[in-house]
């Protein structure tokens, strides 16, 4: 038997990003930028009014208050998107808007609440302002030529705004990858199907689809091969294209387990593997014409332990992405775990907060078949290979699935 982590870094010895390709900003979400990007103009582009107020000079004002108003001679206004018509002079203000470029020999805006504009053209200023005064400088937010994304970098809402305010329209990013997914199995029908006696849905093939699109991968659903060498090579045959191949069933020792035989026979360096996990122990692993190929366990919580475990990791560091691991918190256990110590155990778990501490509460009926408790189960509790599992009140590992949208409380608007 070998161990996660030998696992792992054999996988990912083995794994490089996948190339790049010219995509489009707006199908760009959850990529990784495959060049850096530089800004061609500073941002803000020029001194611009962070107030709705008037553009004047500091000086003209230095003696204004509420009882002591100094009056100016509008010149001018100047909206947001037009240019200034001309700069001031002492004794002149501009009546200026939110992003209207500051017009020269104006250093402050004074907001208009503390302005009172009157009917012969002038207003009054009943304040005084320090020079800069909201005004928002050219570059404040970054200079010309600033490298403002890195290759390498996530492609989240916050990058696309920052490429649109660029005016990047299209750029460099790692290719998704392209994952072709088989379930094997005599006993599978599609979903759209009446199973005859002795039949089950292909529901692996289902959800590790929905488990590649949720890693910004390209899931090509290849439905079902039977439990016979050629119906396997057959579709095998159509994973032409794709970047990645992953199967579902015939991994185990059975008699009907050809998977790993027919992956070898396409040409693949395969090892199949006992890895000291469960659920989810034989996996085999090898790479046919340079694409990883993952022949995963049937058992559905066996599948998708895997595929966490391994195959997500791998897809992300195709993808281009430099963080591809599912982090963990320490949580307190609500109730005891016993384990057999020969594998690192992973436990569907419900985790959540309570007064700012993380519980972890281990779901009823661990069996690797029990879909049920995949679908209760927010999080995995890791209880390590040689432990004998731990008692309520332990501080255990726990890798979540997701944490903004189920820990904690809805804040109280
Ligand atoms: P196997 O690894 O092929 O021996 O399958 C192990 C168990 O997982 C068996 O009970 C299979 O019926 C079940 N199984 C295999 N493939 C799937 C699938 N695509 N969807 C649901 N269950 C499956
Ligand atoms: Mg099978």
């Amino acid at each position: 038997m070998i161990t996660v982590q030998s696992a792992i870094e054999i996988i990912l010895d083995q794994i490089k990003p996948l190339d790049t390709e010219r995509v489009d900003i707006l199908s760009s979400l959850n990529r990784v930028l495959g060049e850096t990007i530089h800004s061609v103009r500073p941002n803000p582009p020029w001194d611009n009014s962070a107030m709705d107020g008037y553009a004047l000079k500091t000086d003209d004002i230095r003696e204004a208050s509420p009882e002591n108003p100094v009056e100016l001679k509008v010149v001018y206004d100047l909206p947001a998107g037009q240019a200034p018509k001309r700069g001031i002079v002492r004794g002149e203000a501009v009546r200026i808007m939110t992003g209207a470029p500051i017009p020269d020999g104006c250093d402050a805006v004074v907001m208009v609440e503390q302005t009172e504009k009157r009917s012969d053209g002038s207003v009054l200023i009943r304040t005084h302002a320090s020079i800069g005064e909201n005004i928002r400088l050219s570059g404040e937010d970054f200079e010309a030529g600033e490298a403002v994304l890195d290759e390498g970098t996530l492609i989240r809402p916050a990058e696309i705004g920052m490429l649109a305010a660029l005016g990047v329209s299209n750029f460099l990013a790692y290719r998704r990858p392209k994952v072709a997914l088989i379930s094997t199995g005599d006993e599978l029908v599609d979903i759209n199907e009446i199973p005859g006696k002795g039949k089950i849905f292909n529901s692996n093939g289902y959800a590790l689809s929905a488990l590649v699109s949720e890693c910004g991968a390209q899931p090509i659903h290849l439905g079902i091969a039977r439990d016979t060498k050629e119906s396997l090579r057959e579709k095998l045959v159509a994973t032409e294209g794709a970047d990645c191949i992953i199967t579902s069933g015939g991994v185990s020792v059975g008699d009907y387990d050809f998977v790993k035989d027919v992956l070898q026979e396409m040409g693949s360096e395969m090892v199949f593997w006992k890895v000291a996990i469960k659920p989810g122990k034989p996996l085999a692993f090898g790479m046919i014409g340079g694409k990883p190929a993952f022949g995963l366990p049937g058992n559905p919580v066996s599948a998708r332990v895997v595929f966490e475990q391994f195959v997500r990791p791998t897809l992300f560091r195709m993808a281009g992405r430099q963080n591809i691991f599912r982090k963990t918190l320490t949580a307190c256990l609500t109730k005891d775990v016993k384990i057999i110590p020969d594998r690192m155990n992973l436990i569907r778990g419900e985790l959540r907060m309570e007064r700012n501490d993380f519980l972890v509460t281990p779901l009823e009926g661990q069996g690797s078949n029990l879909i049920s408790s995949m679908v209760g189960a927010n999080s995995f509790v890791i209880v390590p290979k040689g432990s004998m599992g731990f008692k309520k009140g332990s501080m255990v590992k726990v890798q979540p699935f997701d944490l903004s949208m189920f820990l904690g409380e809805t804040y109280d608007y």
